[in-house]
C-alpha cells in the first residue's frame, strides 16, 4: 500500500546558516526540523464505537502550532501515544533508521490498549521517510548525532464525554540529537523510588503512552533533588522486583557470563534496544536470561562480585552504564562500565552508524 501525502512546504524555513548552527550543537529535543508529517483519521459514521474508520489526508506541512478545541479529548484524558526512534546518517552521506518495523508494531500495541486506531505500517513508514527527505539537511553528521524521531497519535475529537474519540490525529516531527547525557560517556546514578510505582498489573505499563510519562514526573523530582539522573521502578507486588528505568530497559551482567534482565510481565515497555541487545548478547554466546530480578539480587550481588556491571539502555542513550543506585539512605555501588557494556555499546552504534555489519538486515534506508 502506499499512501499520497499532498506537500505544503514551509514558506520560509531557516536558513543554511541558522541550520548549521544548531547542528553544531543540538542538545536533545530543543530545536526541529522545518516540517511535520500530519494525517487525520474518522471513525466510520456506523462505526459502533470500535475502531472502524479511515485516515485520510496524508500531508507534509510546516512544524508549527497545532488548532484544536480546548475540549479536545487528548487535553482530559490523555488518550495519546508515542514512538521515538533515530535516523543516523552514514559516512556516504545516506539516511538510515534502526528497526523502525519494531517501532511500528509497538504504536500499534498501544494504539490498542489506548484505544486508538492502529496505523498501517507501511503509511508508518511513508511517513518517515517523507520527513527525512524533505528535511535531510537536518540529519546531523557529528559524532554520536542523530535526527530523533517523534510519531505521535492523540484524541483530536471535541468533546468531553468519556469514550474513545472518533477523531484522531498522527503526526510525526523531528529534532536534532546529540548526546542525550551530553559529554562523554559517564556512569549514571539511580533513585530507587520507593513512594510511587511506574505501572501495576493490567495498566498501561507495557504502552508508550504520554501518561505513563507524567506519572514519572514527581518521582524524577525526587531523583533530582537527591543529585540522582534517573528513576528507577520496582515492582513492590514482587518483592520489589526490578521493572526500568523512567525511559530505559535495565541489564546485568553477572561474572559467568549470564545476563539477566526483567521479563516482559506487561508493566514494563519492551524497548527496541533492549531486544537488540539481547540478540547481539546471544550472538557473543551470552547466556541471556529474561526473568525475574529483585532489588535484594542486585544489592547482593553486587556485594559478592557476582554482579559485575549494570546498565540501561534505550533509543536516546543507546547503552549507558549504571554508576550508583540510592536507595534512600543505602547505596548501591555497581561496577558498571567495564567490558562488556562498553563492547555492546560499540557494536550497536557501529551498525546503527553505517560502520558495522547489519547481519540482521536491522538498518532500514530512509
Ligand atoms: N522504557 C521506557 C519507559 C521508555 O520510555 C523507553 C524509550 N522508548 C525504553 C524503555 C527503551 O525503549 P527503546 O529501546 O525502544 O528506545
Amino acid at each position: 500500500m502506499t499512501t499520497d501525502f499532498a506537500v505544503h512546504p514551509h514558506p520560509a524555513p531557516l536558513s543554511d546558516a541558522e541550520r548549521e548552527q544548531i547542528l553544531a550543537d543540538p542538545g536533545f529535543g530543543d530545536h526541529f526540523t522545518d516540517h511535520m508529517v500530519s494525517i487525520d483519521w474518522t471513525r466510520d459514521a456506523d462505526g459502533a464505537g470500535g475502531a472502524g474508520g479511515s485516515w485520510h489526508e496524508a500531508r507534509i506541512e510546516p512544524f508549527g502550532p497545532i488548532q484544536m478545541s480546548p475540549a479536545a479529548a487528548v487535553l482530559h484524558y490523555a488518550q495519546e501515544i508515542f514512538e521515538g526512534l533515530k535516523a543516523y546518517r552514514h559516512e556516504d552521506g545516506s539516511v538510515w533508521t534502526f528497526r523502525p518495523q519494531a517501532n511500528a508494531a509497538r504504536l500499534n500495541q498501544s494504539a490498542r490498549r489506548l484505544a486508538l486506531p492502529e496505523l498501517p505500517e507501511e503509511m508508518f513508514l511513508e511517513s518517515l521517510r517523507l520527513l527525512v527527505s524533505t528535511d535531510q539537511a537536518w540529519v546531523p553528521s557529528g559524532d554520536g548525532q542523530a535526527l530523533y524521531l517523534r510519531p505521535f497519535m492523540y484524541a483530536s475529537e471535541s468533546f468531553l464525554g468519556v469514550r474513545p474519540s472518533r477523531q484522531v490525529a498522527y503526526k510525526v516531527i523531528a529534532s536534532p540529537a546529540g548526546n542525550y547525557f551530553g559529554g562523554e560517556l559517564k556512569p549514571v546514578s539511580i533513585w530507587v523510588s520507593r513512594d510511587y510505582a511506574r505501572a501495576g498489573h493490567g495498566g498501561t505499563g507495557a504502552a508508550k503512552c504520554g501518561g505513563n510519562y507524567a506519572a514519572s514526573l514527581a518521582p524524577q523530582l525526587q531523583a533530582a533533588a537527591h543529585g540522582c539522573d534517573q528513576v528507577l521502578f520496582l515492582d513492590p507486588t514482587r518483592d520489589n522486583a526490578v521493572e526500568e528505568l523512567g525511559g530505559m530497559n535495565v541489564f546485568f551482567v553477572f561474572r559467568d557470563g549470564r545476563i539477566v534482565t526483567p521479563a516482559l510481565t506487561g508493566t514494563i515497555l519492551e524497548g527496541v534496544t533492549r531486544r537488540s541487545v539481547i540478540r547481539l548478547a546471544q550472538d557473543r554466546g551470552l547466556d541471556v536470561q529474561e526473568r525475574t530480578i529483585t532489588l535484594d539480587e542486585w544489592r547482593e550481588g553486587v556485594a559478592s562480585g557476582e554482579i559485575t556491571e549494570v546498565f540501561a539502555c534505550g533509543t536516546a542513550a543507546v547503552i549507558t552504564p549504571i554508576g550508583r543506585l540510592f536507595d534512600g539512605e543505602d547505596v548501591i555501588e555497581s561496577a558498571g562500565g567495564s567490558d562488556v557494556t562498553l563492547d555492546i555499546r560499540r557494536e550497536l552504534l557501529e551498525l546503527q552508524t553505517g560502520r558495522g555489519e547489519d547481519r540482521h538486515g536491522w538498518l532500514y534506508r530512509l
